[in-house]
């Protein structure tokens, strides 16, 4: 019998890399199948080693809300690239991209770049507990910040998929400074801040690492009350909402303002860059404007920050509304295709989770509820119709601009057809 391209690759991957992948979701493991190997991308779809095409809600995890291959983006990096892809030395185009970020983002005065989420969030950390000369850390049960080791004290995405409360190699000591408190638990926060010093609490302020779990009313608000009278910093994990839910992210959409933001994602246009940023006071305090140490050989690389400001400059006020029409004609679709079955859908501009479970969840608790094998049996449908959403109950899908009504009608049809194959 032949074998298919992907089933040889993945062969080879898992000799070569561990699990076959270079981040763990990618492996497809929690829907119960292999890797899909990606030969190219154009505009909403993906196609694979073998010729099968996609519609792609996973576009990279967040980074691709222009989808693959954007032209404009495109040339902008090639445009950089003929100039020399890194110098370790500063570059107009930084600044401009900084100043782009600025504008937007009602909390960001003053930002630093680095190449990843994970590294903006550490050094945020750092910042934070620098500036109030205290240690402790709160997060939320299943949000997650990246692979820094204090944080995967209980960690959702990857994590909680493959069903590791937590990852050896991380020091009882790194995790002992980190709080756990349940996602819209009022209660418990304010038990946090009374029994405990906090530098900091770190917040996805729309939660989509656990599939989208909106905060409840009033939660931010009362987040951002509690860290300003106990001095403590609110930071933003904006990595995914930054850009997609609203021009200036999540922060502009629910008024409250963090001290810090990270950022991520759709501010690199596709290639690796991530920041974090806040008012000039607090910023001035990392190196060498301060004494908080924090460098990168690949900081402001070239050729993400014109990526990166291409993606920004394509993101107009139109481009909002239409991410949102999109998005909500794509959750009505689902929600109509899941019929009375036990499906909730949840979405807000550029994200939708369709949650196997009767009630939307309200936490990591309700989400960890949700029937993980329903769903993965209904990826696996999806998948064989040409539609590739995230091969996790615990992610988000990542509508793009370059989705079509075309694209998501398809994607609706093979919903219907994948769930009636699923649950008759
Ligand atoms: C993806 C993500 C990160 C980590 O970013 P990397 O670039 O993968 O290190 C941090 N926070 C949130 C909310 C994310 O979704």
């Amino acid at each position: 019998m032949s074998d298919t391209r992907s089933a040889e690759l993945y062969r080879r991957a898992l000799r070569v890399l561990p699990g076959g992948v270079n981040s763990p979701v990618r492996a497809m493991r929690a829907i119960g199948r292999d890797p899909i190997f990606v030969s190219h991308g154009s505009g909403a779809e993906l196609t694979d080693v073998d010729g099968n095409v996609y519609v792609d809600y996973v576009c990279s995890w967040g980074p691709l809300i222009h989808g693959h291959a954007h032209p404009v983006i495109l040339e902008a990096i090639v445009t950089a690239a003929a100039l020399g892809t890194t110098y370790g030395a500063p570059t107009a185009g930084e600044v401009g991209l900084a100043e782009a970020v600025a504008a937007r983002m009602p909390a960001v005065d003053m930002l630093r770049m680095t190449s990843s989420g994970t590294e903006a969030t550490m050094s945020a950390i750092r910042l934070a507990r620098a500036a109030t000369g205290r240690v402790k850390v709160l997060k939320f049960a299943g949000a997650y910040h990246g692979h820094v080791d204090g944080l995967l004290a209980s960690a959702g995405s990857g994590l909680a998929t493959q069903g590791i409360p937590s990852s050896p190699g991380v020091p009882p000591s790194a995790a002992a400074d980190t709080l756990i408190v349940p996602w819209n638990d009022a209660d418990a926060v304010r038990t946090a801040f009374a029994d405990h010093e906090l530098a900091a609490v770190l917040v996805e302020p729309y939660p989509a690492n656990m599939g989208l779990i909106p905060p409840a009313h009033g939660f931010l608000e009362l987040l951002r009350d509690l860290c300003t009278g106990y001095d403590a910093l609110l930071v933003f994990d904006e990595v995914i909402t930054g850009f997609r839910v609203a021009p200036g992210g999540a922060q502009e959409l629910t008024g409250v303002l963090p001290d810090l933001t990270i950022m991520g994602k759709v501010l690199g246009g596709g290639l690796p860059a991530a920041a974090y940023g806040g008012a000039a006071s607090l910023m001035e305090r990392i190196a060498p404007a301060g004494d908080v140490y924090q460098a990168g050989t690949l900081s402001g690389n070239p050729l993400a920050v014109a990526a990166g400001r291409a993606a920004l400059e394509l993101l107009d006020e139109q481009a909002y509304l239409t991410l949102s029409d999109l998005t909500h004609t794509l959750a009505a679709g689902l929600r109509d295709a899941a019929g009375d079955r036990p499906v909730s859908v949840v979405s807000t501009t550029g994200l939708v989770t369709v949650f196997f479970a009767p009630e939307p969840p309200t936490d990591y608790a309700s989400a960890m509820a949700c029937d993980a094998d329903a769903y993965g049996a209904w990826c696996r449908a999806l998948l064989a119709r040409g539609v590739y959403p995230p091969p996790s109950q615990f992610e988000a899908w990542f509508p793009s601009l370059a989705h079509t009504s075309d694209h998501v009608a398809r994607t609706v049809e093979a919903a219907a057809a994948a769930f009636a194959e699923i649950a008759p």
